[in-house]
Formats: C-alpha cells, structure tokens, sequence
C-alpha cells in the first residue's frame, strides 16, 4: 500500500514521562507505517526546555502560527519537587499557558464517546463539549479582608485624572471584599474562538452568564457575544443549519443536564474550571477527554486533557508494565490530521483520521481496553491490555478498516 502524502507539516510538540513513551509508540505503530508523515518537530521534554530557557516553547507556538495545526503531547508543569528532579535553571511556566497566550485562544475539551463506557447521566447520548474562557474574574481577583467600620468603593482613574466611583458596601463591621476585571478584547476573542469552533464541528453553542444579577459585568459578556455573531457569524450558521442560544446560567445547567449532548457550551472562567470537571467526570474517564485550543484567527493545537502520567512513568523506569490508556493522545494526532486534511485539501488524509478514530472505538467495543477502562466498563470480562499491547490491538483494526 502507498503511504498517504502530506503537502503541508504539521507542527509536533513533543513531551514528557508516559505520554513521551506513548507517543513514540503512537507514530511507530499506528502513523509512520501509512503516512508519510510530516512534521516540524519541537522537543517541548522538560529537560530540553531547560536547555533553551524555554525558548522552543515559544518557537512551537510561532509555528504553529505559520502552519495552522499543531498536535501536542502532555508536558510536565513545572513545580518545586520538578525543580529538584530535572536541575532546572528556572520554574518555567506552564507550556499550555504560554501557548494559549501567545495564540489566544481557547480550550474546548470533548469526550470520547464508546458503547460500554456509559456516561452517569443517562440521557447524555453525545458529547459536550466545553469552552472555557481563560482570562480573568476571579482568577486575577484584588481581595481585601475588612477588618471594622468603613466605606469600600470601586474607583476608576482615567488618564485624564478624572474620577468614578461606585460604592461597595458601607461596613459597619468586619467583612470582605473583592474586585475583578475582564477586557473587551479578551472577550472578543473568546467569542470568536467560540463561533469559529461551533462551525468547524457543525455543532450549536450554548453560552450562559448571571446577566440578571451582574448587569453590567456579565451583561458585557452577553452583549459581546450577541454583537459578534449578528455581525460576522448569524448568515453561517443558518446555512450550517446550526444555531446559538444565550441563556442564565442557572438555566443552562438545569438544560444540560436533561439534554442529550452534541453541543458546546461555553463557559466564562470559573463556570468552565468547574464544568469541565464535572462534564469529564461524569462522562466517565480523564483518558478519554480530548482538548482543541482555538484562536480567534483560526490556529489550531490538539492533544489530551489528561497529564503526563507521572504514576504510570515511574512504574515505567522500574521495569514493571503499564496499562496506560493512549486513546486521548491518538485522538490528538487524528484531530490534527483531519485539520490539517481540511485545510490543504487533502481526502485521504481525513479519511485516515476518521479510521484511525474508528479503530480506538472498535477495539474498546471489541472488548479489548486498558485497566482505567476495565475498572468501569459495562462490558463483560474484558481483556485488560498493556500500553504497547493495546497500541497493537488498534494497529490491527486499523489494518482491517484500511
Ligand atoms: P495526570 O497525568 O492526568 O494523571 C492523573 C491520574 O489519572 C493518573 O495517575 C492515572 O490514575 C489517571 N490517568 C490520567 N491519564 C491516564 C491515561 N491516559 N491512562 C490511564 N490513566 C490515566 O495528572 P497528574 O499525575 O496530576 O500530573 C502529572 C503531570 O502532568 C504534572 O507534572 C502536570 O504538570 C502535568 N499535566 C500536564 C497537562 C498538559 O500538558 N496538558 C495537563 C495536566 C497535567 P492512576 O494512577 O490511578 O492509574
Ligand atoms: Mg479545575
């Protein structure tokens, strides 16, 4: 059989501990030997953004501005126990962070949907989809605790000196209090993540605030989006035949919870920390999440929502066997290689993308899973395999589908 040809590269982003070992595995087994894979390579391994000051950090992000799709593996974010174990010269920040800022975008996390691993809510029948906006509220709050008596005010200092001001709260007691703050751009680009998103999947986008409390600070955020889509997006998404639904976010939650699925649901920075967690769990497992930053301008970088497997690594360099479910980081190679199909005009690459998806379903619905699936699937005496094993078990599917 030919290898299928690639025009364009994708951008790969290497990474650390387990997801490092399955993602050799990945290209060995289930990429190189169909494709003729091209990639620009980035190692962003801990040890080797120490050596560049996490420099290649940036340069990933840059390229993945000249190319359009990135693909990455899961990275260690770096804490005071890291600082011990690999020398570092610095704490470097959190990779997803300083590539989400530099291509300001947004995560979308999904769920991967098999026959056996039944989410806890019983109607959901398709996955949600969840964006979270990443800047601000109270994640760049200023808190002030009140010891007694007294007046708090918002004041807002324009360049020219003069001022505004709004009352808090006149204390007679001791109490708190909290100022937050979000910007328009930030929004802006948000919601047009958000829209841009919702069109490429063909999927509606559902996104709730407290706008009937917050009149001004979350109504901005009603607004925004309102304005975006009546002015770029409205006459797509009728020909998408897609719609999107503003409502309280109290409503929203009552809504999702009796809905079937199939939709995004965006989420303003704290509804969507706590959200996500709440729709992954309940979807049954952190392996099979997958995540899709999206800039406004239209980058794409996949990978998995789960970490670097730190537990299952060390098991790893001691020799002992390892059942670490590799689903989630496929998923991200064949969500880059659809893109990148997409945009360069390529069938037989997004056909790829769709098998080798396929063949990770079948495989679990064959019965053949890992021991994170095993623990909570409704299939009767699965066999448990190893992370190589399982790998294998998906090349053979994938074989047959081809
Ligand atoms: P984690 O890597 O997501 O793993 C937490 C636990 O979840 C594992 O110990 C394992 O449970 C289970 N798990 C997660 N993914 C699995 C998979 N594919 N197959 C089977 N089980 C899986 O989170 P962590 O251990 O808290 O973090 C490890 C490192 O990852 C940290 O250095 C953190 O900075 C980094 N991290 C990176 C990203 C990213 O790059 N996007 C995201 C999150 C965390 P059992 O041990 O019970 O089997
Ligand atoms: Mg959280």
């Amino acid at each position: 059989m030919d290898k299928i040809q690639m025009t364009t590269p994708l951008v790969e982003m290497d990474g650390d501990e387990m997801t490092r070992i399955l993602w050799s595995m990945i290209k060995e087994e289930l990429l190189l030997p169909f494709i003729d894979l091209k990639t620009e390579y980035y190692d962003l391994g801990l040890e080797h953004r120490n050596e560049t000051d996490d420099q290649v950090t940036a340069d990933s992000a840059n390229a993945t501005k000249k190319y359009g799709v990135a693909v990455k593996c899961a990275t260690i974010t770096p804490n005071a126990a890291r600082m011990d174990e690999y020398h570092l010269k610095e704490m470097w920040k959190s990779p997803n962070g300083t590539i989400r800022a530099m291509l300001d975008g947004t995560v979308f996390r999904a769920p991967i949907i098999v026959k056996g691993i039944e989410p806890c809510v019983k109607n959901w029948k398709k996955p949600i989809t969840i964006a979270r906006h990443a800047y601000g509220d109270v994640y760049k709050a200023s808190e002030l605790k009140i010891k007694g008596a007294g007046k708090v005010e918002l004041v807002y200092t324009a360049e020219d000196g003069s001022e505004t001001r709004e009352l808090i709260h006149n204390f007679t007691n001791a109490g708190v209090v909290q100022g937050q703050h979000n910007l328009n751009s930030s929004i802006e680009s948000f919601a047009r993540s958000c829209f841009t998103y919702a069109l490429d999947v063909g999927q509606d986008l559902w996104f709730a605030t407290k706008d009937t409390i917050s009149k001004k600070y979350d109504h901005t955020f009603k607004d925004i989006f309102q304005e975006i889509f009546d002015a770029e997006y409205k006459d797509a998404f009728e020909k998408a035949g897609i719609t999107y639904f503003y409502t309280l976010i109290d409503d929203a939650v009552a809504r999702v919870m009796k809905s079937e699925g199939g939709y995004i649901w965006a989420c303003k920075n704290y509804d969507g920390d706590v959200m996500s967690d709440m729709i992954s769990s309940a979807f049954g497992s952190l392996a099979m999440m997958t995540s899709v930053l999206v800039s406004p301008s239209g980058y794409y970088e996949y990978e998995a929502a789960h970490g670097t497997v730190q537990r299952h690594y060390y098991k790893h360099l001691n020799g002992e066997e390892t059942s670490t479910n590799s689903v989630a980081t496929i998923f991200a190679w064949s969500g880059a290689l659809r893109k990148r199909g997409e945009i360069d005009n390529n069938q037989l690459l997004m056909d790829f993308a769709d098998k080798l998806e396929s063949a990770c379903i079948q495989t679990i619905e064959d019965g053949k899973m890992t021991k994170d699936l095993a623990l909570i699937t409704s299939i009767s005496n699965p066999t448990v395999l190893n992370s190589q094993d399982f790998i294998r078990a998906i090349r053979q599917k994938l074989e047959e589908l081809l």
